[in-house]
């Protein structure tokens, strides 16, 4: 197959990690016949120094035509101080409304050769954790109204959370799909109690499950999941939340697997072509030291292998791949434990080259 890749390498350790998930790329490509391509899409900060905006038109064009984008991340410190529609961060969320990516998913799945990262009890990661967040990307308060005003002699900030029936429907049948091809249990989050977007969120969700008989519905509210997610997270298998819910959860979900550098995330909409990166920042603070962990970025690459090109064999080779360097001993500063050949981030890419 010929697939045409934008790639956004981005800023700080962005075009470390994704040089090494496109040296991945180029080895699954040569093993299996296939032909990528790929096109520079500049965003982020490095975008703001060159076109004077965080997402140019170029850029836009370039992953609209593409058969799927490849992520590093946006941002850092130098960029702080811009006027909120030039941070960078917005040229992220210009291109999911842009793509119409309406869904991220994000697994939760701790390495069993990494157990010693997890930050919970032992009893706790000793039963496992393998979940996937669905999360709603373009509706809610990140996509509503916000403004500052003047009002009574002080300053007054508002930010509107808005959905719509079709918003939340769309999202459920996803998180519905994924749970037929797992352990079929259905857990949704809101705060229903206390907000009407929840109360719709909650009773279209309902609705949406009658057409999967199959796979179990749970509600819970979002300050229990919290609570469960670090108590007992062997209990969920697909939860299904709102942007800002997800956003957070999601965080809390990959940090007790570990690192935040193991873990991958698709955003998809209707059709084929996804949005694929790893979950973590820029890490400005070690940026151009070669420290960086590749891993949640070339798992990334793997999961848009399997979702937008239908490439499984390719993504379980990229996967096995990662679980022998894990196995092999081979680990970056950031999951390293005793006894480990600790590497840096363009090592640690040729290890799991040398696998495939
Ligand atoms: P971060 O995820 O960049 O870093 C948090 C900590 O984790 C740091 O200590 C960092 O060194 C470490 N870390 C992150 N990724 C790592 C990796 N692959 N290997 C080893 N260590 C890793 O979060 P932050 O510091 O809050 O944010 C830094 C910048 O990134 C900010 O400008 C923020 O806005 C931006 N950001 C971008 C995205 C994105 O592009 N999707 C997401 C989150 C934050």
């Amino acid at each position: 197959m010929n697939k045409t890749i934008a790639i956004i390498k981005g800023d700080g350790i962005g075009p470390e990690i994704v040089t090494e998930a496109m040296a991945v790329l180029d080895t699954v490509a040569a093993k299996f016949g296939h032909t990528f391509t790929y096109q520079d899409a500049p965003m982020g900060g490095n975008a703001i120094d060159t076109f004077g905006v965080p997402l140019p038109d170029s850029s836009l064009e370039t992953c609209m035509k593409s058969d799927s984008v490849l992520l590093g991340a946006v941002g850092g410190p130098k960029w702080d101080d811009q006027p909120a529609d030039k941070r960078p961060e917005r040229g992220l969320l210009k291109l999911r409304g842009a793509m119409g990516l309406y869904t991220n998913v994000r697994p939760a799945r701790m390495f069993s050769d990494l157990s010693a990262s997890c930050p919970l009890r032992p009893d706790i990661a000793a039963k496992g954790i393998d979940f996937v967040v669905v999360r709603e990307l373009i509706g809610g308060v990140y996509f509503g109204e916000h403004s500052t005003a003047e009002v009574d002699g002080e300053q007054k900030a508002t930010d509107i959370m808005a959905y719509s029936e079709h918003e939340i429907r769309r999202v459920a049948h996803v998180a519905f799909q994924m749970a037929r091809k797992r352990r079929k249990r259905v857990t949704s989050i809101d705060k229903a109690n206390v907000l009407d977007t929840s109360r719709l969120w909650r009773k279209t969700v309902t609705e949406v499950a009658k057409e999967y008989p199959d796979v179990e519905l749970l509600h819970i509210y979002v300050d229990n999941a919290a609570m469960q997610i670090v108590r007992d997270p062997s209990q969920f298998d697909v939860i299904v939340t709102e942007n800002l819910f997800g956003d957070i959860l999601s965080d809390e979900a990959s940090q007790i697997t570990g690192s935040i550098g193991m873990i991958p995330s698709s955003s998809m909409g209707e059709g084929t072509r996804g949005l694929y990166e790893p979950i973590h920042g820029s890490a400005p603070d070690i940026a151009g030291q070669n420290k960086a962990n590749p891993i949640g970025t070339i798992l990334a690459a793997a999961m848009m292998l399997r979702y937008s090109f239908d490439m499984a064999a390719e993504a379980d080779a990229i996967e096995a791949a990662v679980d022998a360097t894990l196995k092999a001993g081979i680990r970056c500063g950031d999951i390293w434990q005793d006894g480990c050949t600790l590497v840096g981030c363009r090592e640690m890419g040729a290890a799991i080259r040398s696998r495939i």
